[in-house]
């Protein structure tokens, strides 16, 4: 490869937060290769670890961010898209966690698919156990699908314990919130798709199974959740109601789950637009439930021409901490980037970035609210997608764009070609909607950078696949150093029950 600029090595030291101060020695290692800004770098990057301290103090509160499909790969191409929205080469920048202490690689296997869904592996992380595709914080002792399998097989999560420790409890996604990745936290079924009690089989509703949206409400744990905020508004209003922006309610019992969060819970509130956002102090509400889509709420990119306007997932972040802040005995808070995983299953790398981005934005507006000396800081991922990230574009070459090599300012002009004499971009998928049959389309007059733009696929299928590749976990605050090397994904409620002393066992 070639020797980079200096221009560059340059912003990459200034990039580099210098913490602790380092000294070269001169006597063995040349000034040229000492006074490098990589060298600097570096070397500032150890003696930091070196000053590091260990927090084994308890943590009072517990905030899990979970990107859905949030890859490794999609972290790498997320800093660079944001890295160069920032009008940076980008390769040298960090998401906002990505400067966390502690970091781990998790196994995200399910036990019964070697590439898993959202439904086992957000299991793992919130109970300690692993389960098989489809079913919800319910032991692999039931069948998916079968109510009566599951009866005596539930398992108790994270929400859970901290809500009967007497904690506040959020749970906050750009999903709905009866998808697999928030109802994992509060809800026991053998089907992820039993979100309206519509959706249900007769066995299931003959069997006592509840939906996942009732779940929520009505079988809450401890005096309920205190914020639940993001999509799915249908799966909570009854199929007789349209409501404000349009969409018809899914529930076949009649049942108003919005009119009931008021009912049960005390100085409860529910909103549905940017508006009513706004206007909630959380001074004065101690249940706020926020449903500001009919579905998924809009990916990040189209977010701003919402028909009722939605708050971002870093507002969204912001006013739960403020509203779960109020609880002497702590809090625990799951927040979910639950669209970064549709993007990728349509293969448009653009709205999977920029909602990586956006959940960087939420865990940097939680930094700045929370005392990191008490507050426990954990971000991951439930899986991967088969999403890629080629070679050799230049430094620098947009994330999005087509390749260009580095080699010579002539070439540079003009696209590299494959061995099929076609450009190519950067990122790609190994299978989805990107691939068609026969030879790949000509690139060299497309706007590969377009928000709608699918990135080319090996394989064609009308959706692209989860992967099955380890996952990154950082992790900053007390007990973040249990994050360490290789794990399987269910030690990650095993770190939160030992930091947050939340009783599930004892190390
Ligand atoms: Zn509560």
């Amino acid at each position: 490869m070639k020797t980079l600029p200096h221009v560059l090595a340059a912003l990459t030291a200034a990039v580099a937060t210098a913490l602790v101060s380092q000294t070269a020695n001169a006597a063995v290692l040349p000034d040229y290769q000492t006074q490098s800004g990589w060298f600097t770098a570096g070397a500032d990057a150890v003696a930091a670890k070196v000053a590091q301290v260990r927090n084994t103090a308890g943590a009072k509160n517990v905030i899990l961010f979970v990107g859905d499909g949030m890859g490794v790969s999609t972290l790498t191409a997320a800093r660079i898209y944001q890295g160069q929205a920032a009008g940076n080469t980008g390769e040298e920048n960090r998401l906002s966690f990505e400067t966390f202490p502690y970091s781990a690689l998790a196994k995200t296997y399910s036990v019964n698919q070697q590439t898993p869904d959202s439904a086992p592996t957000m299991t793992a992380m919130i109970t300690g156990v692993k389960t098989e595709d489809g079913m919800l914080s319910v032991s692999a002792d039931s069948i998916r699908g079968n109510c009566l399998s599951s009866k005596g097989n539930e398992l108790k999560t994270t929400l859970e314990l901290a809500e009967n420790l007497g904690k506040s409890t959020g749970i906050i996604s750009t999903a709905r919130l009866t998808h697999a990745t928030p109802a994992a936290t509060y809800a026991h079924s053998p089907e992820r798709n039993w979100e309206a009690d519509s959706d249900m089989t007769t066995e299931a509703i003959n069997n006592g199974c509840h939906d996942i949206a009732y779940q929520m409400v009505m079988d809450a744990p401890g005096d309920g959740l205190e914020v639940a905020l993001g999509g799915g508004r249908s799966y909570f209003l009854p199929n007789t109601v349209t409501d404000g922006e349009g969409s018809r309610g899914r529930r076949a019992d009649g049942n108003d789950l919005t009119a009931k969060w008021s009912e049960n819970f005390s100085n409860a509130a529910y909103v549905w637009n940017q508006e009513q956002f706004d206007a909630i102090d959380t001074a004065n509400v101690d249940h706020l439930l926020g449903l500001f889509q009919g579905s998924h709420m809009q990916y990040e990119a189209d977010r701003a021409d919402d028909v009722g306007g939605e708050p971002s997932l870093a507002e969204m972040t912001s006013k739960a901490i403020d509203l779960l802040a109020k609880n002497d005995q702590g809090y625990f808070l799951m927040v979910e980037g639950g669209r970064i995983d549709h993007a990728h299953h349509a293969g448009n790398a653009s709205r999977a970035l920029q909602d990586t981005v956006a959940l960087s934005d939420a865990v940097q507006a939680a930094m700045d609210k929370v005392d990191l000396s008490d507050t426990l800081i954990i971000v991951t991922a439930d899986h991967s997608h088969t999403f890629t990230i080629a070679g050799y574009p230049a430094r620098g070459n947009p994330i999005l764009g087509l390749v260009h090599a580095p080699e010579d300012e002539a070439i540079a002009a003009a696209p590299t070609r494959a061995g099929d004499g076609m450009p190519y971009t950067t990122l790609g998928y190994a299978n989805g909607p990107g691939a068609k049959n026969g030879a790949r389309a000509d690139l060299t007059a497309v706007d590969t950078t377009d928000v709608e733009f699918l990135q080319q696929a090996q394989v064609p299928m009308s959706s692209e696949t989860h992967a099955a590749e380890d996952v990154a976990i950082y992790a900053t605050g007390p007990g973040a150093y249990l994050f360490q090397g290789s794990v399987e994904q269910n030690v990650i409620f095993h770190v939160i029950n030992q930091a947050a002393a939340l009783g599930g066992t004892k190390y």
